[in-house]
């Protein structure tokens, strides 16, 4: 398994009011070319955050503080702006939540896909069109010339992220960053969203990091899974393991979330408290306040990520001394 995205240490801090406050902290992860990476926890975990780095769209007073981001074994963290834009578009698309904040309202989608096509695709104009018609036709867009016409406000919301997914896809990208792609959408169009996503990305080998608060997504669509908590990164494995046998307090409680989870803005009241923000953080392990298995050390003693099977977990509980002295 080559890494077509390896990020490495990554940290980033927040600065305000002189001090600089720990956004991302030591998260580590690769994703595999044309593997389906899902990133899940509650908002403000840091999964956006990360995803932005990874982008290079870090904006102050948010910065990349330590760490490495390579893409196909090239360090891209390092770029300037000018060529991390070539990369971005070309080699690595995003694709959020609102589809609005993608699509330009004043200009028709086809006019949006033509241009993109051909800022970074060497083809006529003509040949763009042609292009441009078929990534519509792709994505479900019934009669796709004429709506190459429409306006992204004369589309339901559905049909606009269909045309996002088309913009992401047109200069075929070798990764996407989708973040949350499905939240603002009907839970009967999201199913058709996510199967539409897995399916342009495996015909074409497209690697996906998938950002969510859903683990319902996750289940559906990704390989492996990453679970973030306060910035860092708790429990990272197959999904069909964490999904048998999670084995990070956080990540059980996140799995048991998965039924209500599918209602609409359902928070994960399963766990109760809150997360702890990054002008507060916790000593120890993050989670400790709220976790039902906490151990005395867990207070005052920060868990190492211990190797369980096929999974990385930031927990006590993985912590092999413990586990063969119980
Ligand atoms: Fe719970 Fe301790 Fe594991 Fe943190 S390290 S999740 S507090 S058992
Ligand atoms: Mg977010």
């Amino acid at each position: 398994m080559s890494a077509l995205l390896s990020v490495q240490g990554l940290r980033v801090e927040i600065a305000r009011r002189g001090r600089a406050m720990t956004a991302i902290d030591d998260v580590s992860f690769e994703i595999a070319a044309g593997e389906i990476l899902g990133v899940v926890g509650e908002s403000g975990a840091g999964k956006s955050v990360t995803g932005t780095a990874v982008l290079g769209l870090l904006e102050r007073p948010a910065y990349q503080a330590g760490g490495r981001i390579l893409f196909d074994g090239r360090r891209i963290d390092t770029l300037d702006d000018d060529a991390m834009r070539t990369l971005r578009g070309k080699e690595i698309a995003a694709v959020f939540q609102d589809p609005l904040t993608s699509l330009d309202p004043l200009m028709t989608i086809g006019d949006q896909l033509i241009e993109t096509i051909r800022t970074h695709l060497d083809l006529t104009p003509a040949e763009a069109v042609e292009r441009a018609a078929r990534l519509l036709a792709e994505v479900g867009i019934p009669a796709p010339r004429e709506r190459l016409a429409s306006y992204p406000h004369e589309m339901s919301g559905g049909m606009r992220q269909r045309v996002v997914l088309a913009l992401a896809f047109s200069c075929e990208p070798r990764l996407i960053i989708a973040d949350e792609p499905t939240t603002a959408l009907d839970v009967s169009i999201q199913a058709q969203i996510l199967d539409l996503l897995r399916a342009m990305c495996r015909e074409r080998g497209t690697t996906v990091m998938l950002v969510t608060h859903d683990m319902g997504v996750i289940a559906e669509v990704a390989d492996r899974v990453a679970v973030m908590y306060a910035g860092r990164l708790v429990e990272l494995g197959p999904t069909a393991g964490l999904l048998g046998e999670a084995v990070h307090p956080y990540t059980r409680g996140l799995m048991a979330s998965i039924p209500d989870m599918h209602r609409r803005d359902a928070e994960l009241a399963q766990i109760p408290g809150s997360m702890p923000r990054p002008d507060a953080p916790v000593p120890g392990c993050a989670f400790h306040p709220r976790c039902p298995r906490a151990l005395v050390r867990c207070a005052s003693e920060r868990p190492p990520t211990f190797a369980v099977g096929a999974s990385q977990v930031a927990c006590w509980l993985a912590d092999p001394v413990a586990r063969s002295a119980a």
